[in-house]
């Protein structure tokens, strides 16, 4: 295969004949609201727009303008509502086709009104995502930019925002481009290898290309240890609160959440069953769950919590391990610390407010290298301290929304695809196999790579995509 032959099976995809339908949403929620806007989006938008849409000053509708003007019945001429109209012509649009969004009155009844007429002058119902699917197919966007749009509208924190922003303005794909350029750059010479055989060209060495293709892998396993981050980007981190009775952890998650959800009581074993709430520190979501006390017992409802909790820890990404700074440590601490020992942990001595009763050393002596957090649920001192903590230790110091972090399974899949094809390749080639062997695995790790971003796709897989979209996006 030649190296034009190449790069055009990698370019991007040809953009989709132009779409004959013309299709209208709401693109705001249903309900009662200041403004809401329809958008049309196909060959008939603007035609269908000028039987409903009269503007008040100006004769027509002029590209990326917004216009005031009054919506009518095509039929009657009735008033239906006023309106604020703009147009934006393909191919230069978010869909790559001629888009108007029509912003009316938030009245369920009006803009149900106004979709209902632009269906009758021949415009369809959008299906979820199809907006978004238009963009795609025009090229307007790559399919990572198209989740990301997906994303952003989904996003819980800013910090979710951000990271969906930077994918949307497309720093994937660009991560990704040099990557497919090494790839291609060494099926090119394999591909040479086996077309010139008989001649006295030399390629690249094996052991060259070997070294080009782990550089490859080292490039691609960065890439893809950045979804255990993205994972918890998207999903939040699973924080599990435990220790024995009444050492704070109740008041410890109340704090952490900012609002009283846990119920904090004197009587030690009263938090019986495991809760689990959602906030967010620094826009990272937590869920947080508080576990009952983890003891020795032979209460029959208590010990169903204590086995809750257990599981509780195992799931966790991060252990809280709440020891009480004001009473000595006893035996059910040391089960405590025993239990979580192989886990992701942080210590926290609670209640510093009080006179303490009990030194690191005295860790130490338990075997325990971690140094305890200092804090106080009832004073907030310390929390800070720990919400940094925490964020580090399951983030391992990358926070940063600048930083280019998996956050799609779909995406996570092919790399690790990409990876092992990769891998494939190398073992062929340095077991000393032929060329074409190897070759099998390049194309099947660019084929992967090339799916992140749609340059290769099937149908069911866009299917599967925009069928998670809301309606008029
Ligand atoms: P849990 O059983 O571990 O969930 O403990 P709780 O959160 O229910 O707290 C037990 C008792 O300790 C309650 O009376 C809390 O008010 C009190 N407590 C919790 N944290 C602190 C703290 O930092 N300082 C002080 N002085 N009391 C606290």
């Amino acid at each position: 295969m030649t190296d034009d032959a190449l790069s055009r099976q990698t370019e991007h995809r040809s953009p989709a004949p132009a779409t004959q339908d013309t299709i209208v949403a709401l693109s705001t929620p249903m309900g009662r609201s200041g403004l809401g806007v329809v958008r049309l989006s196909g060959p008939r938008a603007l035609a269908i727009t000028c039987q409903l849409f009269r503007p008040k000053a100006a004769p027509s509708l002029t590209p990326h303008r917004a216009t005031f003007g009054t919506l009518h019945e095509p039929q009657t001429d009735e008033l239906v509502d006023e309106a604020v109209t703009t147009f934006f012509p393909g191919p230069h649009s978010y869909t790559g086709e001629d888009v108007v969004e029509i912003s009316c009155h938030g009245s369920p009844v009006i803009l149900r009104r106004v979709v209902e007429l632009a269906l009758e002058l021949g415009a369809r119902l959008a299906r979820p995502g199809e907006f978004t699917l238009r963009a795609f197919l025009n090229g307007r966007l790559d399919l990572t930019q198209a989740e990301a749009v997906r994303d952003l509208i989904e996003a819980q924190t800013i910090y979710q925002t951000k990271v969906a922003l930077r994918q949307l303005h497309g720093s994937l794909s660009q991560m990704l481009q040099p990557l497919k350029q090494s790839l291609i750059h060494a099926i090119v010479h394999l591909e040479t290898a086996v077309e010139f055989a008989d001649e006295d060209v030399t390629p690249e060495s094996r052991p060259s290309l070997i070294g080009r293709l782990d550089d490859l892998l080292t490039h691609l396993s960065e890439i893809e240890k950045t979804f255990r981050t993205g994972r918890i980007v998207r999903e939040g981190i699973q924080l599990a609160i435990v220790g024995k009775p009444n050492v704070g952890k109740s008041s410890l998650f109340n704090r952490l959440l900012a609002k009283d959800r846990a119920i904090v009581t004197e009587i030690p074993g009263t938090t019986r069953d495991a809760l689990s709430e959602a906030a967010s520190i620094d826009g990272i979501p937590v869920n947080l769950i508080d576990t009952a006390g983890i003891r020795h017992t032979t209460d029959r409802v208590e010990s169903i919590g204590i086995t809750r909790s257990r599981q509780a820890i195992a799931d966790a990404d991060l252990v809280l391990v709440v020891l009480d700074a004001s009473q000595p440590l006893d035996e059910d601490d040391r089960t405590v610390l025993h239990d979580t020992a192989k886990q992701p942990r942080l210590i926290v001595a609670n209640k510093n407010d009080l006179p303490l009763r009990w030194k690191t050393a005295d860790l130490e002596a338990w075997g325990v290298r971690e140094p305890p957090i200092s804090v106080s649920a009832l004073t907030g001192d310390g929390l800070d301290a720990l919400k940094q903590e925490i964020l580090k230790v399951v983030l391992g110091g990358r926070v940063h929304p600048e930083d280019v972090i998996l956050t799609n399974v779909r995406h996570h899949r092919l790399i690790v695809e990409a990876m092992e094809a990769v891998r494939r390749a190398v073992r062929a080639l340095s077991e000393g196999y032929s060329e074409e062997v190897a070759l099998v695995g390049l194309h099947d790790a660019l084929r992967a790579l090339g799916e992140i971003t749609g340059e290769v796709t099937v149908e069911d897989i866009l299917d599967q995509i925009f069928s998670t979209f809301c309606i008029g996006k």
